[in-house]
């Protein structure tokens, strides 16, 4: 793609604006085929609509992929009412890794080509890219830093090669792929491939299609922050078309999933947010405060997000972006004990 996804953030944000766009250069028709997912010519106009959700109502599906993406939308779930009303958007119905990060590797690995896949990850994209790898017929290896173990047994059963490494962050373990890299696999880079941005500016089309179906408008987005990814696709989209304020959550000190904004990620900077701390204890706090009220075991990046919002003072419509369930981290969790 166009090495850098800034080339086409003037002509998403024409189409997030206006809800439509005709493609009137190559780079724009360029922009839009990685969004949409199929070719767009020079001088073809597209509609914002054709990003929201087509689900089925009787969820019967043909194929494992087609369970991914007829699957949306993810719930959006009202969780507290006015003056601090909030909906929260459980991540963890996405089918194959439990998680947000279904959305991001489904377009990854649409945008690399080659059978071998080598990549980093501490948890999600690894189990989603074994995942999705196997239906889609790649040979995915992945290296996990000593914190991300726990998934270990997923990747198993999914019969993926990994190598479980002495470092403590994803990033550290990027080194360890020049190898296989040489030796001919393709490295989706989860951390600095644009369609990971890329991919959540649908999530984003589909929250606002969600949201408006109650007549909702969000004023602010707490999300979490890993490669940013998530987080800065729904804050640039909701900002451009709303003005809503993105509300990133970084570790105090260590949550699963996410990490501090000072060890570098591309795409935060690409949109205003206030940046907020979250311990692991008060993120886990969060999450048996949420299991007391509503009865749902959310996993502990969302206990944080949901504690940043119990933090707030500001009254508004707010979305929480829950990534995914405690389940995962029964094995973590019994070691934090
Ligand atoms: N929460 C969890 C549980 C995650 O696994 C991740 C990323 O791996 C995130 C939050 C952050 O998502 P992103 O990488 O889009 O910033």
């Amino acid at each position: 793609m166009a090495s850098d996804v800034g080339v086409c953030l003037g002509h998403y944000r024409e189409l997030v604006k206006s809800g439509r766009y005709k493609a009137s250069s190559r780079e724009a028709a360029e922009c839009l085929s990685l969004l949409f997912g199929r070719s767009i010519a020079v001088g073809e106009e597209v509609r914002l609509d054709e990003l929201m959700p087509k689900p089925r109502a009787h969820r019967v599906y043909d194929s494992p992929l087609e369970l991914l993406t007829a699957g949306w939308p993810t719930p959006l779930l009202k969780v507290s009412g006015p003056p601090k009303e909030a909906y929260a958007k459980l991540e963890w119905y996405n089918h194959f890794s439990a998680s947000v990060k279904d959305r991001t590797v489904y377009y990854l690995l649409r945008s690399v080509e080659g059978e071998r896949v080598v990549e980093v990850s501490s948890g999600n994209v690894a189990v989603a890219l074994a995942a999705v790898g196997n239906v889609l017929g790649k040979k995915v290896k992945v290296y996990i830093p000593t914190a991300g173990r726990y998934v270990a047994p997923f990747l198993d059963f999914l019969g993926v090669e990994y190598q479980v490494l002495d470092v403590s962050m994803t990033v550290e373990a990027l080194e360890h792929l020049q190898k296989d890299i040489r030796e001919g696999a393709v490295h989706p880079n989860q951390f600095g491939n644009d369609m990971n941005f890329i991919a959540h500016l649908r999530t984003a089309a589909e929250l606002d299609w969600q949201l408006s179906s109650v007549g909702r408008r969000p004023d602010y987005i707490i999300a979490g922050l890993g490669t940013s990814g998530h987080a800065s696709a729904l804050g640039f989209y909701f900002g451009v078309k709303y003005g809503t304020k993105l509300i990133g959550v970084q570790p105090r000190d260590w949550i699963p999933g996410i990490r501090r904004v000072e060890t570098g990620m591309k795409w935060i900077s690409l949109v205003e947010a206030e940046i907020v701390d979250v311990s692991l204890r008060e993120a886990l706090e969060g999450v048996r405060e949420f299991a007391r009220k509503t009865g749902l075991l959310i996993g502990p990046s969302a206990g944080a997000v949901y504690k940043a919002f119990t933090a707030q003072r500001h009254g508004g419509v707010y979305v929480l972006i829950f990534p995914d369930s405690l389940m995962k981290y029964a094995l973590l969790l019994e070691q934090l004990r």
